[in-house]
């Protein structure tokens, strides 16, 4: 008997394999310096888990309504408003879910539809290198990826040109995810500001059911100057934005699965009910005596937040200035989330000790975790492009990160 053929198509996600396979490593005593995690290093800050406890001393255990309580959707609402400028959002715009995983697979599943026989499929715009989850979430939709590709030459960004050329009449979705895993880098607010533009001109014109989703959870660790701008906040995209966000970066809370999504005015309202609808089938809530902890992370917790912002920008300033003294990696200055994402393909076509012929990201990485004990992320499922690049996350120590570069540096050494 077979499983479906949707399921067997679906790849699962590298990202997560490659931690766990680390962690095993590890488990088996083998002295692994992983560079693969996407998540801080850090303890969720204390207030947040003393509120999960009161909670659960409370009795708070009994299901919670779908999207979160009125009290946690309104301090969500207050902060779209508040820190982002999002306008025209409340509490019954605002859904939770289990991580901005969950919030962005729901999203995809209420944007895009099957092709009817016959017909084109939907399209959704993504600039890659991207985040591995992308892809496959929009595909299990009925979505095809239209990949926008862009190199380390141009920090990884997508131009405006690539962007108009990307849109056709079959274009329903642009997504956008700044700062980027994996490639570290923002765009800047007029970058931002021109992709505006030109929605709202293919809205006007070729494509007028295309909405933006703009994926943030890395809103709060920026250190290249570069203020982040929620593209949901200008008034051309404002009314077709979706804005996803989570707690799992900002607040070290990867564990906890808390996500939450929210767009503006009407198509926001239908949005959210359409989320809430597929959610309510599917998991219902985040766990209840998680809300009051959120309510406690985005309203009490900016000290700890920032403590952590700064960890991570001596850690990129230390990271950078080692991987780029190693010989033939290439990579852009990074200027937010926790993530290098160096080309590392100035090494293939060359062999390890073992006598391997390093063709690939995937071949560089395998190596460098047997022969060095570095375990880091090959770029092949972030998209095209990705394939020459291995991404190293800093969420780790200073002392891990000069140990870690030293031994790839050696390893890099050794290949001939
Ligand atoms: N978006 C991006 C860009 C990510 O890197 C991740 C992975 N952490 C997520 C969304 C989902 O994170 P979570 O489900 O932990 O909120
Ligand atoms: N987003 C993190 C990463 O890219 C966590 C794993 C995942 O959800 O993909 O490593």
């Amino acid at each position: 008997m077979n499983v479906s053929r949707r399921a067997l198509s679906l790849k699962p996600s590298s990202t997560l394999a490659i931690n766990a396979e680390a962690r095993r490593l590890k488990s088996q005593g083998i002295d692994v310096l992983s560079f693969a995690a996407g998540e801080p290093d850090f303890d969720t800050p204390e207030l947040i888990r003393r509120a999960l406890i009161d909670a659960l001393n409370r009795g708070e255990t009994r299901y919670a309504p779908v999207p979160g309580d009125q009290a946690t959707r309104q301090v969500i609402a207050d902060k779209f408003a508040r820190e982002n400028g999002i306008p025209n959002v409340t509490a019954e715009h605002v859904v939770i879910s289990s991580g901005g995983k969950q919030s962005l697979a729901l999203l995809f599943q209420c944007i895009l539809d099957f092709p009817a026989p016959g017909e084109a499929p939907a399209e959704v715009i993504l600039p890659v290198p991207a985040w591995v989850s992308y892809a496959p979430q929009i595909e299990l939709a009925g979505g095809m990826v239209v990949e926008v590709k862009t190199t380390a030459a141009s920090d990884f960004k997508m131009t405006v040109e690539q962007l108009r050329a990307a849109i056709t009449p079959r274009s329903r979705a642009l997504v956008i995810n700044s700062p980027s895993n994996p490639c570290g880098t923002m765009y800047t607010p007029d970058e931002l500001r021109a992709f505006a533009r030109v929605v709202q001109e293919a809205a006007r014109t070729v494509a007028p059911n295309l909405v933006v989703i703009s994926d943030e959870l890395y809103e709060k660790i920026i250190f290249g100057g570069i203020p982040h701008l929620s593209i949901g906040s200008l008034p051309e995209v404002a009314d077709r934005t979706i804005t996803v966000n989570g707690l799992s970066k900002a607040y070290a809370m990867t564990g906890w699965r808390l996500g939450y999504a929210a767009g503006s005015g009407d198509f926001g309202l239908k949005i959210s009910k359409a989320m809430q609808t597929l959610q309510s089938q599917s998991t219902t809530s985040v766990a209840t005596f998680e809300l009051p902890s959120i309510r406690v992370a985005l309203t009490q917790c900016h000290q700890e937040v920032e403590q952590m912002r700064q960890a991570f920008a001596s850690r990129a300033t230390l990271m950078f200035d080692l991987i780029s003294r190693v010989p033939g990696l290439v990579c852009p200055k990074p200027t937010g989330a926790f993530y290098v994402f160096p080309d590392v393909s100035a090494h293939f076509g060359k062999r390890d000790k073992a006598g391997n012929v390093l063709k690939t990201a995937a071949d560089f990485a395998k190596s460098l975790l047997t022969e060095a004990q570095v375990a880091c992320v090959p770029g092949e499922d972030f998209g095209s492009g990705g394939e020459r690049c291995c991404r190293f996350s800093f969420a780790c120590g200073e002392e891990q990160i000069r140990a870690g570069v030293a031994r790839l540096q050696t390893f890099v050494a050794s290949l001939a």
